[in-house]
């Protein structure tokens, strides 16, 4: 029989609603001890490590979750499947995926609606992801995120809407599998990368979006001994605002890595554009672009680069692909 280790870290799959119709969290998480969630085709073993909303997640609790996981595959446990608040479920799923080997499945899942909800998707997102977890299917596919009956890498899943149940969708690709009355089924590959060994997670690595007139107020607030890396969802394929430049120069001045990605929902940053802001511009004063993550994706990798202790030429080569 398959053991697998149910990592709860919090979130609205364990919280519920009281009479005022107001969604909070429980002393007990009501799902952290089903009766039989697979009958007897697995065994179950539940460590509650947190019971945290997920705005309330940091990467320090990252790297825990992280560390859980390392034990279990030393332990011989055939998959994992950590059960979190959905709003940062994608930054702690590629998180993972960055760090954790990938030698048993690991799957990520939550909930849109809470525990004594009428349609609640919780127990049942949970129940999906441990079929996932089990399934040999799921060896060697990196992290996944299980929500909805969809199968997504974590590479690449977003959450889309506020309160739909189908909130999590893969924009660029899709999902690489589907979850059908407990089966799991394929029809999706991923590329390969390598993970990153870490004991410890740098801070002060920070996310900025562009807009139309923006100027260099916000780069330099950052700019001081303590910042870390910034990544910048710039403008459609990668463009800032000329106003920006001065201070975004100030930065790189201080060897600050700055990554550049689009505030787009779709598609990959690219240089084209050879204009004051233009990508092409960008990418000579020294920004990387990084290709077909979202602004808090590749901040996840770049704290992982940067607490990795990636030398500037290495962590460039690291952020510039999605895969390294
Ligand atoms: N705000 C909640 C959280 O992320 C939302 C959820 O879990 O769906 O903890």
């Amino acid at each position: 029989m398959k053991k697998i280790l149910a990592i709860h870290t919090g979130g609205t799959i364990s919280m519920s609603q009281n009479d005022q119709g107001e969604i909070v969290p429980n002393a007990q998480n009501p799902i952290a001890h089903p009766t039989q969630v697979l009958d007897d085709q697995v065994q179950v073993i539940t460590d509650d490590l947190f019971n945290l909303p997920s705005p309330h997640m940091t990467p320090v609790q990252m790297l825990t979750i992280q560390q859980r996981i390392a034990q279990a595959i030393a332990e011989g446990l055939d998959g994992v499947v950590v059960t979190h608040g959905t709003d940062t479920l994608e930054e702690t799923a590629y998180f993972l995926d960055l760090t954790v080997p990938d030698t048993i499945p690991v799957v990520v899942t939550g909930a849109m609606r809470s525990s004594n909800e009428i349609g609640a998707d919780g127990l049942h997102n949970f129940r999906s992801a441990i079929q996932v977890a089990a399934a040999d299917a799921s060896r060697g596919k990196g992290v996944l995120v299980v929500m909805n009956d969809e199968i997504h890498t974590a590479r690449y899943v977003t959450k889309t809407h506020t309160t739909n149940v189908a909130t999590f969708k893969t924009p660029a690709f899709g999902p690489i599998g589907l979850v059908t009355k407990g089966q799991p089924t394929y029809f999706q590959e991923l590329i390969q990368q390598t993970v990153c060994d870490l004991d410890h997670v740098v801070d002060h690595v920070y996310l900025l979006k562009a807009f139309a007139g923006m100027d260099g107020t916000f780069f330099d607030a950052l700019n001081n001994d303590q910042t870390a890396g910034l990544v910048v969802e710039g403008l459609g394929a990668g463009n800032l605002p000329p106003q920006t430049l001065p201070a975004v120069q100030r930065l790189l001045d201080r060897q600050i890595p700055i990554v550049l990605v689009s505030r787009c929902y779709n598609g990959v940053a690219t240089d084209i554009y050879d204009y004051p802001g233009g990508g092409i511009e960008l990418r000579k004063m020294g920004l990387i672009l990084c290709q077909g993550l979202n602004g808090q994706k590749a901040r996840i990798k770049l704290l992982v680069g940067l607490s990795a202790g990636l030398s500037a030429t290495a962590l460039r080569q690291f952020m510039r692909t999605a895969v390294s």
